[in-house]
């Protein structure tokens, strides 16, 4: 299965999603490839900041070229997350064709709301010839005990593309292990910030049957 993080909007939690998903599919023993499509690789300094065995291969792949190099790339494993580009249509489009699933990252903020309009146009441009496409929005960096992540979601509602049920909250955690190249769950599997990604993951392969 090849799910695509995308958001033409930077900070929404691309990287950190791609790389704490990908771990915990990795965990339940899957080959897992993590493709950096950003032309900054954060998920490639993700990994080089990284000390002692790989928990997923890592592979920067920052061209237009994603969707036809896809077949070939990804063939050994069993799952790829494809970490997506800031801006770059090119290269959104491309990652968007490579994708079976597109999870979008939104902010509970107004401006990513109307933000996240561009990609769902990209991916409405792109269902038009891969019908099977999937997408849905996943709330990240909920504030704990405020009713902003209701609230995000009946904004969201506006457009058409389901909202994932499972969110992730603020936590200084995933800010801390991006320093480190870990995952979450590394630090802690029963951490608040491990199960919320144990849930979305769950969430995803639901979603994918
Ligand atoms: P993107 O890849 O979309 O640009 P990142 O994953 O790099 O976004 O996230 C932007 C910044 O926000 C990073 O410093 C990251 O550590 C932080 N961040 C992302 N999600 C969370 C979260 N749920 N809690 C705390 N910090 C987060
Ligand atoms: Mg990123």
């Amino acid at each position: 299965m090849i799910i695509g993080l995308l958001n033409q909007k930077g900070g929404v939690g691309k990287t950190t999603l791609s790389i704490n998903l990908a771990a915990s599919l990795a965990h339940m023993g899957a080959r897992v490839l993590l493709l950096d499509v950003d032309p900054q690789g954060s998920a490639l300094d993700w990994a080089a900041a990284r000390e002692g065995k790989p928990l997923f291969s890592v592979m920067g792949l920052p061209r237009a070229s994603v969707h036809k190099e896809i077949g070939q790339i990804g063939k050994d494993y069993d799952h790829i997350i494809i970490d997506g580009p800031p801006r770059v249509t090119d290269l959104a489009r491309s990652a968007i064709m490579a994708s079976d699933l597109i999870l979008i990252p939104v902010q509970p903020s107004p401006y990513d709301i109307w933000a996240a309009d561009e990609v769902v146009k990209l991916i409405e441009e792109a269902r038009i010839y891969k019908e099977k496409l999937k997408f849905a929005f996943v709330v990240n960096r909920k504030i704990a005990n405020t009713a902003i992540g209701r609230d995000v979601k009946e904004a969201l509602s506006s457009y058409s593309v389901p909202i994932f049920t499972s969110s992730i909250t603020q936590r200084v955690i995933f800010a801390e292990t991006a320093a480190q190249g870990k995952s979450v769950h590394e630090i802690d599997p029963q951490s608040s910030a491990a199960l919320e990604i144990e849930a979305v993951k769950d969430e995803l392969m639901g979603f994918i049957k």
